[in-house]
Formats: C-alpha cells, structure tokens, sequence
C-alpha cells in the first residue's frame, strides 16, 4: 500500500475537459491528462483493502489494480505496467474510454469518491510508450499453426494479440479499409484519437500479426480458402445490426441510424472517401437524436462539430437519479445519470419521451411528434409498464433524424449461414466454454457472441477465445504426434 493515510490526505482529482468554445472547432481528444504528480498522489488513495472489489467484481479484465497502484505511488512505473499488461493487451484503449467499471466497485467509494482507477491505468501505458517501454515482443517461439481472426475490433485485436504472443501465426481480416472495428469507425476522434489506434496496430505488426484488410470474409474469401491455410478460426464480426423505430415516417429523407453519421465522420477524419450521394451531414440543420444513451452522445458530439443548428436528444426512459439509486447498492455497477463530455457542450435531453410520428413535405423530413410517458411499477412487482400521458403530445422541429436505440444482435453472416453455426435466440453466436461455436475449430468472441457491450468486455472475451484456440491447436499438436 502506497501511503496509508492517502485515501485521508487527498481528494479525487479529474483532469475534466479542454474549455468547450475550443473543443468543439475540433475533433482532438476532449479529455485531459493528470500531471506526472497528479497521478502519484491519487495512486496514495488507495487503500489496498483486504478484498479489493474493483479487482475482482468491477473489472472484467481481473485488473491487478492496487498492486499497480502502489508500484506508481513509489514511482515503478516499469513494474506498474507489467502488472498491467499481464490482464489488460490494450490500456491506452480501456484508460481513455472504459466507462471504469472499477471504480463502481472501489471501497473507497462506499462513502467518499472512488480512486481515479482509468486515469492511473492509462498514465502507466502512456509512460510507457514515452519511455520506450513499448517495444516490439515478438514471441522466442513459433509454432507452425496458424489462426485466421475475422474482425479487427477491441475482440479480435485481443485475441490475435494474445495468440501472436503465445507463438502462434496470426492473420486478421476486416472487411473495413483500416484495422479497430468500433474502435476507428464508430468511436468518435474526439473520445478516442486515431493516431492510438495506428500506434497499437504497428506494435503488433511489428510483433508480427499480419492484417488484411478490405477483405470481407464469406463474400471476397470463402470459409474452405480459410480452412485449407488456418488452422483454427475465430470469428469477431461484432454486433452492429441496429434497433430500427416503427413509426409511421421511418423512410423519409434524413433518417438515419447512428452508425451511419459517425461512420462517415470518423472515415473523413482518416481520410477515407465518403459517397457525396449518401453524405449525412448535421450542419446547420435541427437534429433530433432518438436514444439517450454512449452512441447518442456521440452523435450529440459530433453533430455540435458539425454546426447543427439545435441538437435534441430524446430517450424513452425515465431520467435516472444524480446519484447512485438505490436498486443498485455498493459494490454494483451504479444506475446514475451518467453526463458525458457532448452533454457539457450543448444540447438539450429529454427523459421519459416517445416518439408518434416523423413528419415531412416532399419525402424529406421536417420535424417528429412525440408524447411524455411515465412508467408504472405493476402492483403485483415485475418491471414498469410505460404509459402516453395524455394531453404532453409536442412537436420537434428536425432536419436529421439519428436512430441511437442500441443494436440487436450481429445481424446477418454468410459464414455462419453457410456453415450453419449454432446462434442464440437473440441471434448472437452459441460457444462452449472454451469460446468454440458448434462447428470444431471455430471460435468466437466479442459482441458477436456476447451482444453489444463494451471494449474492456471485447478484449476480455477476445483474451478467453485466445485461450480456448490455443488449447485446440495443443490438442492438433499432441493427436499428430500420437
Ligand atoms: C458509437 C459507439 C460508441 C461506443 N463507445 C464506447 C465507449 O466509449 N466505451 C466502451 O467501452 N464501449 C463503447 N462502445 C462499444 C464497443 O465499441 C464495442 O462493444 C466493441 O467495439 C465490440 O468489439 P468487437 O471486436 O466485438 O466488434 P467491433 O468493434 O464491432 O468490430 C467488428 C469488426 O468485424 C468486422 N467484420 C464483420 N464481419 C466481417 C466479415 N465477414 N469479414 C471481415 N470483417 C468483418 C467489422 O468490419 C469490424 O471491424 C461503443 C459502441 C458504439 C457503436
Ligand atoms: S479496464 Fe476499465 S474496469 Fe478495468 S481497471 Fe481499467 S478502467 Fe477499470
């Protein structure tokens, strides 16, 4: 433990926010960094308790955190990060956009405000690529077996990089023109820089992970090209097929799904062409985002960037409560309103609204009717019934209407189609315990078989799919011997 009266001595300190007049003339990371100092005094506030709850029930990834907390206290940087990098392949990823599902479960938390876990987590990465520390770890060893991952998310990255390490010949392929999945396309710069991106995809080229991209697996390749080079495949596709709204107006001229205009921001941003005919554009215009939650921010964000005129974000739900509720005690995930770097910079949210109608002259859209509603909790238990309130219908005036109601599933694959692999009712991809989809050989991990959820549950479940795969290939490796 760092410094035994450090949870005493020091209050939690954020590094908040480049000032919003300057923030939104541009798409550079919004979010600041702490000092050097900064970081090692909030480090002292952990308590190093006897069962650290951020450790084994807030992260997924089974971060080390207050042994790496008490290595930075004392200035290990280099001990701090090679306790980090034994759980985590992508710190730089999770330090700056992981909603710190540590820190809910922090004890300090119980009745002052948690240790600043995220922000410790990515100056240790970030010293570390400064100092040099980052280099390229090809593995001593190398196997012959080679694995094919579908899909350069936070998953696929994770498992590729797990299994390259372990000595095993790796070939990512993506059907997008650059590696990162979420992490490039969706994900906006502003949250995430790019340039991060980059800097991880050439460490693990240089370890030596091959990537191909523009190479839509099923359409450019077919799964019998992979099975006669790979030896084991793990399929990372990612869950993006999105909630669609059935209101009369659904196919006027200017609605679009969320994905659509941060897809397109985050490609002219690197650079990449975007169709002028199906250019999504917010500047000027009323935009109306349906869904209060991450993906709505984003598109809030990025539509304030683009000169909207009047940004709106609507949710169904009720407004949670400022501080954690009760439903959802220490040391659970928090149901809290949640207020995002967008939020501070314009906009108005609105809770407890359901859309009637979209609205438009000559097939493009003009403005949405919606409706209050309140949620009853049934006399007899079970979960709230939502209700119109009669007489609160309104109208919102709307240029750009962005669908953000979350996504269902992984949508269609020929792969799995083809190969008639085994799905969930919900359509994400059955596996074993090992992370092996009904077809030998076959491996999934991420959102594809978890549903949509987070990057540090990607890389966890891309770490888990390593492990299965590799134990396959040792099994393939003992039966030829024998
Ligand atoms: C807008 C948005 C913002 C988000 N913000 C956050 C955040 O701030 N923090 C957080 O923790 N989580 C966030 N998330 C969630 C997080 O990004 C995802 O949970 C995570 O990226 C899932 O990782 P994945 O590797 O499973 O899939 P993805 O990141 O979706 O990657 C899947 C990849 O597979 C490729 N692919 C699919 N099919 C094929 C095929 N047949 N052939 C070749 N390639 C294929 C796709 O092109 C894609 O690159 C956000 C999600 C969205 C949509
Ligand atoms: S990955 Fe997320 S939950 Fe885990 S220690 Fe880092 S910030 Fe916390």
């Amino acid at each position: 433990m760092g410094k035994v009266t450090g949870f005493m001595d020091y209050e939690r300190r954020d590094p908040g926010y480049r000032p919003v007049d300057a923030r939104v003339r541009d798409y550079r990371a919004v979010e600041l960094q702490l000092s050097e100092a900064e970081v090692v005094e909030q480090a002292a506030r952990c308590m190093d308790c006897g069962t650290p709850f951020c450790h084994g029930c807030g992260c997924p990834l089974l971060n080390v955190i207050p042994e790496f907390n008490d290595h930075v206290y004392h200035g290990r940087w280099k001990e701090a990060l090679e306790i980090l990098l034994a759980t985590n392949n992508f710190p730089e990823f999770t330090g700056r956009i992981c909603p710190a599902l540590c820190e809910g479960a922090c004890v300090l938390g119980i009745n002052k405000d948690p240790v600043t876990i995220r922000q410790i987590e990515l100056a240790i990465i970030e010293k570390a690529f400064e100092c040099g520390y980052m280099e390229p770890r090809p593995p001593k060893i190398r196997f012959d077996q080679q694995v094919a991952v579908i899909g350069s998310g936070p998953a696929g990255l994770a498992v590729a990089d797990t299994l390259n390490h372990a000595g095993y010949k790796v070939v990512v392929y993506d059907g997008a023109a650059q590696p990162g999945g979420i992490l490039r396309y969706g994900i906006p710069e502003f949250k995430l820089e790019k340039s991060v991106v980059d800097r991880r995809i050439r460490l693990m080229e240089a370890e030596g992970v091959v990537f191909e991209n523009g190479v839509k697996v099923g359409e450019d390749i077919s799964y019998r090209y992979l099975r006669s080079r790979f030896d084991a495949v793990c399929l990372s596709g990612g869950a993006r097929e999105p909630r669609d709204l059935k209101v009369p107006g659904r196919d006027l001229k200017g609605v679009h799904f969320a994905m659509e205009l941060l897809v397109q921001q985050n490609k002219r941003l690197g650079g990449e062409s975007v169709d002028p005919a199906g250019e999504i554009h917010a500047g000027g215009k009323n935009v109306v985002i349906i869904g209060g939650g991450d993906t709505g921010a984003d598109c809030l964000g990025t539509s304030l960037r683009q000169g909207a005129r009047q940004v709106v974000q609507m949710e169904i739900l009720p407004e949670p409560p400022p501080q954690r509720a009760a439903s959802t005690p220490w040391p659970m995930w928090p149901l809290q309103l949640r207020v995002s770097s967008s939020h501070k910079e314009g906009g108005v949210r609105r809770w407890s609204v359901a859309t009637r109608e979209i609205t438009g002259e000559q097939g493009v859209v003009k403005s949405l009717r919606a409706v209050e509603v309140e949620w009853i909790a049934p006399a007899q238990g079970g979960r709230p019934v939502m209700r119109e309130k009669p007489g609160t219908e309104f109208i919102v005036e709307a240029d750009l209407v962005l669908l953000a109601m979350g996504f269902s599933g992984p949508g269609r694959n020929k792969i799995v189609e083809d190969l008639k692999i085994r799905t969930e009712p919900s359509g994400t991809i059955w596996r074993d315990g090992r992370n092996m989809t009904s077809m030998p050989g076959i491996f999934v991990a991420g959102d594809m078989s978890m549903g949509a959820s987070l990057v540090v549950r990607a890389i966890t479940d891309g770490r888990n799919a390593a492990v299965g795969v590799a134990a396959y290939l040792e099994d393939q490796r003992r039966q030829k011997k024998e």
